[in-house]
């Protein structure tokens, strides 16, 4: 659990934000003084706080609080600080950025959007290192860059020859390809055309480097769909914020082709892509792949109660429950509308039951809220396991234990069973 401090006179709005919180694995604790949490954060630090910018009746009362809350040597807290307002002005949301606030809450808030700031500030969730090939003939200049890089945060494969180039893109998976111009076995600009050939690789973005300035260079360069060209000596915090804002977009670009829009979760193709290839990688280990399918209980219902808005904001919060509470090895993909699909590699159909038993009460526990009202949703899930085989029969399997939690009363989780164990169930 991530400790959340918050600073708010009123304790009944603490106490709803709490319960709203706690599922996501915050919890709140709330104090009504300023006195009170600068004690708390002085005895135990937080994971970030939050205070109220209304405080004492003051339309900026919070912002004294922030000013005391203690800095290390460099002049920087130890934890993110986010301000809760119902005000609504420009002047309230400067007043926050210069009292140092990381963000600024609008009342009502917005549960699901504060998880995402809280998410963000508290790096429950940090982001994979950009993955970047590097092909420089020259040790030194490839060694320097690769350095350079590595410092910014990213993970550098360097290779002098271009003509390995193919094997590497295949073995590490880049962001961004940044390839030397003048090489002795081929130039940079044959080789990224021998890259752009391969359909895989069109949309991979390439960074040209060279000591010869020539328009007609740079020119031949984008004409391969090269994406940027610097010149040599090249400034090292151009080339970390080139390959940085590039690396950015094409992850961007990337994740919009195989994620669902409204919940970030994988989309369909990709999810049966994905279940294909760890059933071949689990036939090899001969560990068992489970395969998930979540169903939200009377969504329908929900919809016409509620609106199809509110419908969305229960898809998104349980996209984010199973986003924040699975292993990063495992595999969420939205199916179809208000359903879910989980890979869990290396992992029995028991252990899977386990995690999702779990899952279901947490999410059972979500308020969601409509026009000032509290309500909750249900899923049922079916689980089936495998250690190769082919991927229709699993989804198959695991699809008739989602039927059987549907029509034994929803709300459940269900393991597949062969026929031959239901008979002598039975
Ligand atoms: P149960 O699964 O418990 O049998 O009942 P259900 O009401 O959930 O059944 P069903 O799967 O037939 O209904 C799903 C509904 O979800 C139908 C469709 O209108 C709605 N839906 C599909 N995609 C979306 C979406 O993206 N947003 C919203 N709000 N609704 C969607
Ligand atoms: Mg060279
Ligand atoms: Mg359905
Ligand atoms: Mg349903």
């Amino acid at each position: 659990m991530q400790k959340i401090y918050l600073l708010d006179e009123e304790a009944g709005s603490a106490e709803s934000l709490a319960g709203y919180l706690h599922p996501y694995g915050y919890a709140l604790h709330h104090f009504s003084h300023p006195v009170a949490l600068l004690e708390a954060v002085a005895a135990a630090p937080p994971d970030a706080v939050l205070i109220d910018l209304e405080l004492g009746g003051n339309a900026d009362g919070g912002l004294a609080v922030a000013t005391a809350l203690p800095r290390g040597d460099d002049g920087r807290r130890a934890f993110p600080l986010l301000f809760l307002s119902t005000r609504q002005d420009f002047d309230a949301r400067l007043l926050s950025v210069r009292a140092g606030a990381d963000a600024f809450v609008a009342r009502p808030v917005d549960v699901a959007n504060l998880v995402d700031r809280l998410d963000l500030l508290t790096q429950v969730n940090p982001p994979e290192p950009f993955r970047i090939v590097l092909i420089e003939d020259d040790p030194l200049m490839g060694q320097l860059y690769e350095h350079v890089l590595h410092r910014a945060g990213m993970a550098v494969f360097r290779l002098a020859d271009p003509t390995r180039a193919l094997a590497a893109i295949h073995d590490h998976a880049p962001d961004l390809l940044i390839t030397d111009l003048n090489m002795p076995q081929c130039s940079g600009l044959e080789l990224a055309a021998v890259l752009r050939g391969h359909e895989a690789m069109t949309a991979l973005p390439i960074v040209f480097l060279t000591a010869d300035d020539r328009i007609s260079n740079q020119r031949s360069a984008m004409n391969v769909g090269g994406d940027a060209f610097l010149i040599k000596p090249v400034a090292l915090a151009d080339l970390v914020e080139t390959v940085r804002a590039r690396a950015r977009r094409a992850r961007q670009l990337r994740s919009l082709m195989v994620r669902d829009s409204l919940t970030g979760a994988l989309n369909h193709a990709m999810i049966k892509e994905l279940l294909a290839s760890e059933l071949a990688r689990s036939q090899r280990s001969t560990l068992p792949v489970s395969f998930i399918m979540v169903d939200i209980d009377h969504f329908k219902q929900i919809n016409d109660r509620y609106g199809h808005p509110v419908g969305d904001q229960v898809i998104k919060s349980l996209a984010r429950l199973l986003q924040q509470q699975l292993r990063r090895t495992d595999y969420i993909g939205r199916y179809g509308g208000e359903e879910f699909a989980v890979i869990m590699p290396r992992t029995s159909a028991d252990d899977a039951y386990e995690r999702m038993e779990a899952l279901r009460q947490g999410f059972a526990a979500l308020i969601h809220h409509h026009e000032g009202k509290g309500f909750s949703a249900t899923f049922s899930c079916g689980i089936a396991d495998s250690a190769g085989g082919a991927a229709e029969a699993l989804s198959q399997a695991a699809d008739q234990a989602l039927y059987a939690a549907k029509h034994g009363g929803r709300n459940q989780v269900r393991l597949f069973l062969s026929e031959q164990q239901t008979g002598s169930l039975s």
